[in-house]
């Protein structure tokens, strides 16, 4: 039986404004459609934004990644160490840069890369780390850029969930030799179709990126390397603009989400993953919490109307498409537990107060 919800996951067209509205007519009306004035602008704002020199726009998130490992000089040959628990992508993009993805195990107290199975998994051809600011959260910075310095690694950021996280004051991307955004609609800054974008502070990656971008052109009709199509749309890119000044608010909003649920969930059925050392080192992309009876648990939350997603129900290397990729000799058993408890609750500014007291009545009504 289908039950009627009650409180959304997501609910896109709430968050649309007039102002975005007349952004995409202006764009229609101007002419101008792909790589134009509206994406200088957004990657100007962006690169502000992050921290950084440069911001070079991408058809999605995917695409940022191959295109950053591509112009950072990685590819056959070389290894890339990454995290079991993510979005595909993260491990597709160093397949399709022609490197070898390396899968480690995570820390289960925060479903982050483990460094210790980090450190099992570097040979001699690894050529970079690739880390992914899971849910929202960044971590170990200054420990994570030691580790690469002390293996001659490049430290590389998968930023996908982490529009405007910091750490002592740096933001998302602006840790590592490069940090790949995707703007899909759902991510924290998302645009009304798929968008990404490089943040990057290196000079000559920037430009290898905006080539490859693009065919590879570096002049007009003039290719230097065998680039792709992935360009931003002018669209995009004017929405992205039009949406920028309100992204503080949103991260405002899912932090108090976020902490009535850290501090109100209360079932001893539901544990909640380790909070940030510092408010500024989470963005709440997602609420997760972990459960041993997490599919009855879910079951429960759909019953009274609450929709819930699993981030994410398979370990990156054990679907079908990735079961040959290497992983840390010691395997990712912290990776498989985590798949299998984790849930993700509502947490999205358009949720209102009552909304989330909801979801919580919901959570602390379920026994094991
Ligand atoms: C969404 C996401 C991506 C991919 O972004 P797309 O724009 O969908 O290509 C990569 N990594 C992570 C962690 C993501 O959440």
């Amino acid at each position: 039986m289908r039950h009627p919800t009650v409180v959304p996951f997501h609910d896109l067209s709430a968050i649309l404004t007039p102002g975005d509205t007349q952004a995409a007519v202006d764009v229609a009306e101007a002419g101008w459609y792909v790589l134009g004035p509206q994406v200088q602008g957004f990657e100007h704002e962006w690169s502000e934004r992050c921290g950084v020199a440069s911001c070079i726009g991408t058809g999605n998130g995917l695409d940022a990644i191959e295109i950053g490992l591509r112009a950072a000089g990685i590819g056959p040959g070389d290894e890339v160490v990454t995290t079991s628990i993510s979005a595909a992508a993260t491990v597709l993009a160093i397949l399709r840069a022609g490197a070898r993805p390396v899968i480690a195990d995570i820390d289960p107290t925060t479903g982050l890369l483990s460094r210790e199975s980090v450190e099992r998994s570097i040979t001699s051809r690894t050529r970079a780390v690739l880390l992914v600011h899971l849910y929202g959260q960044m971590r170990g910075m200054a420990d994570w850029t030691t580790l690469c310095g002390e293996h001659g690694l490049l430290l590389l950021e998968d930023c996908a969930q982490s529009h405007d996280a910091a750490v002592s004051g740096r933001r998302a991307g602006s840790w590592g030799a490069f940090g790949a955004f995707s703007f899909y609609p759902t991510k924290n800054l998302g645009a009304l179709g798929d968008a990404g974008a490089l943040v990057t502070s290196d000079k000559r990656l920037a430009d290898r990126a905006r080539a490859l971008r693009n065919y590879g052109q570096t002049e007009r009709y003039v290719h230097d390397m065998q680039g792709l199509n992935s360009r931003l749309d002018e669209l995009q890119a004017a929405i992205l603009t039009a949406r920028l000044s309100r992204l503080a608010d949103w991260t405002q909003r899912r932090r108090e989400i976020a902490l009535r649920y850290r501090s109100e969930i209360a079932s001893s059925a539901v544990g909640l993953l380790s909070p940030p050392d510092d408010e500024e080192n989470h963005v709440y992309h997602l609420f997760v919490v972990k459960s041993p009876q997490r599919d009855a648990l879910r079951a429960h939350l759909a019953g009274l109307g609450v929709e819930t997603l699993i981030h994410y129900p398979v370990p990156l290397g054990l679907d079908k498409a990735l079961r040959d990729v290497p992983r840390d000799p010691a395997g990712i058993p912290a990776a498989i537990a985590h798949a299998e408890e984790c849930l993700s609750l509502p947490c999205a500014p358009h949720l209102s107060d009552d909304e989330v007291s909801i979801v919580i009545d919901a959570v602390n009504s379920f026994t094991s």
